[in-house]
């Protein structure tokens, strides 16, 4: 009968005697054994241990070169830790000396010589099926070390995911409070300040006409000072005002927007670079996706900001890229910098209003409008940065089709109702800043050239003219003082690029209301109305 357990064993007989090998290599065929090898040299031994794993070892104690002794203690020695190997030990030599010897290395059974072949199989038996036995403790323990481990490995994954899930959730709420702060102070600091500008502006006749001029300057500053405190409160409560049922959101092309966000940026991204002697590549990879409802004027805003905080990032150069991309009804914006990356601390904190590594330069207010409006849309901005490896914000928006129907509103108007001529030679230009005020519930013209404005205003009542300094033919300072020649008197913001060096050249030319520096945005347009019409 065949005996499974002889049957798959690997068998390692060493025994300097050809008859004693021939007798055991018999016996074992008889029993169909597994695998045997044997050798009658017991310097090859410790390498067939290794070479042949056999699952017992039948060992001869009395061998010229090396004896049996020395054998099992190598063979110990050379075995893993834990790893049960039997060595049975055939001798006539059976002096309790020699096998207390033995058994002190490490032999497991005695067998002595004339062997009776009963007595072999039955021990041979033995002692191979405590070795398989020894096999399946190992393999089940391996099992099961292996479960703890995938079991310990999914539950750090649990709990990383929480903590990550914690750590947004504390970061959300912080956001959250400040933003709520900043709107309260923003509230109670308008209410003053609208007090300072107001009597502000009735002592200004006073100032004006009576004071002397070094009185008049520091009142000059004060009107100033306050002024541009009113523009970080305005924009503040901009921010974070809750989201308004009321509000005009028209479908939003992003690709579009980003398009025009990069030609609006482009005299600081490309023009001033390049007079540092730096570049910055723009790349774009847009591809058609759904709109979303929104206000393009601060979807050029949130673009600009990112713009603007990349190019601070790339004081060397770099690459500018855009990419969207659509999916389960939401698209996503991604812009990246291969700038200089920010640490963990101000990665989790650049959403904060006012927070800015940049000192004097910074106001701190360009990521919290971003995630302003982002989370007025009911979208989310995200953030992945490495301290000098870049930074890519991923803003993610609800598409149009995934949200509720647009409700159009009249009362969006902040200002009365203008109507204006914007001039500027570059086409997309003249559309978007027309397309602003737009949106801001004005009437906007854009025309290409000064002889078109001068022929409108002589058409028709205009209430302000917005022109692009540097153009082909007439300039906006030329323009201004051709209608002031004409005797119009309507007001004319005169936008200058970088590189139109008018303020150091002795200031705002004639006939010109006010100095824009572009880029233009939504805000420092309104802001600029607002101060040359004092609505
Ligand atoms: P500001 O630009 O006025 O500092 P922001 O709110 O726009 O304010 O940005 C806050 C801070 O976030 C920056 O001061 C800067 O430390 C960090 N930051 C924003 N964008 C980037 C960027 N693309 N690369 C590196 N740091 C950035
Ligand atoms: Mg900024």
């Amino acid at each position: 009968m065949l005996d499974v357990v002889l049957s798959k064993a690997r068998f390692l007989i060493v025994d300097d005697e050809a008859s004693n090998v021939r007798l055991l290599e018999r016996l074992l065929e008889l029993a169909k054994a597994g695998h045997v090898v044997s050798t009658m040299d017991p310097r090859n031994a410790l390498s067939l241990v290794i070479s042949e794993k056999p699952d017992i070892v039948l060992l001869d104690l009395h061998m010229p070169f090396v004896d049996g002794f020395t054998l099992i203690s190598q063979i110990k020695a050379a075995l893993p830790a834990g790893e049960y190997l039997p060595i049975l030990v055939l001798t006539a030599d059976i002096t309790p000396e020699t096998r207390q010897r033995a058994l002190g290395k490490g032999a497991h059974d005695f067998l002595t010589k004339p062997l009776d072949p009963d007595e072999v199989l039955l021990r041979i038996r033995n002692l191979l099926e405590t070795r398989f036995l020894h096999l399946e403790l190992q393999r089940q323990n391996e099992a099961l070390e292996q479960q703890v481990r995938d079991r310990t490995s999914q539950l750090e994954d649990t709990l990383g995911r929480l903590r990550a899930a914690q750590e947004q959730l504390v970061k959300q709420e912080r956001l959250r409070a400040l933003g709520m702060m900043a709107s309260g102070i923003a509230h109670d600091f308008n209410n003053a300040l609208t007090m300072v500008l107001g009597y502000g502006e009735l002592l200004a006749a006073f100032f004006k006409n009576d004071a002397p001029q070094r009185e008049r300057e520091q009142f000059q500053h004060l009107m100033e000072a306050a002024e541009d405190a009113s523009h970080v409160v305005a924009r503040l409560r901009d921010f974070y005002r809750p989201a308004d049922q009321d509000e005009l959101r028209v479908a939003v092309d992003v690709n579009i927007a980003i398009q025009q966000a990069i030609v609006l940026t482009a005299p600081r991204w490309r023009d001033k670079c390049r007079a540092r002697g730096i570049q910055i590549t723009v790349e774009t990879d847009l591809p058609t996706i759904p709109s979303f409802l929104g206000h393009p004027p601060e979807v050029r805003e949130i673009l600009t900001n990112l713009i603007f905080n990349a190019v601070d990032a790339m004081p060397e150069g770099g690459v500018l890229r855009f990419s969207t991309s659509s999916e389960d009804g939401r698209i996503f914006i991604r812009v990246s910098d291969t700038g200089v990356g920010m640490t963990e601390e101000e990665c989790s904190r650049c959403l904060e209003p006012f927070y800015t590594t940049k000192g004097e330069h910074g106001t701190g207010l360009g990521l919290a409008a971003v995630y302003g409006f982002v989370q007025r849309y009911g979208g989310s901005v995200g953030i992945q940065s490495r301290k000098w490896a870049g930074t890519t914000f991923t803003l993610t928006l609800p598409s149009s089709s995934a949200q509720k129907v647009v409700v159009e509103n009249s009362g969006l108007t902040r200002m009365r109702h203008l109507r204006v001529l914007v001039v500027d030679d570059q086409e997309i230009i003249r559309q978007i800043i027309a397309e602003m005020l737009q949106a801001e519930g004005h009437d906007a013209l854009p025309v290409e050239n000064g002889d078109e404005v001068l022929r409108q205003l002589a058409l028709s009542k205009w209430d302000l003219v917005i022109s692009d300094q540097a153009m082909p033919g007439m300039t906006g300072a030329q323009l201004a003082a051709e209608m002031r020649a004409t005797k119009s008197s309507v007001p004319l913001i005169l936008l200058t690029g970088f590189g139109d060096e008018m303020r150091t050249n002795g200031g705002t030319p004639p006939g010109v209301d006010l100095l824009v520096s572009k880029p233009l945005t939504a805000s420092s347009l309104r802001r600029a109305i607002a101060s040359v019409l004092n609505e």
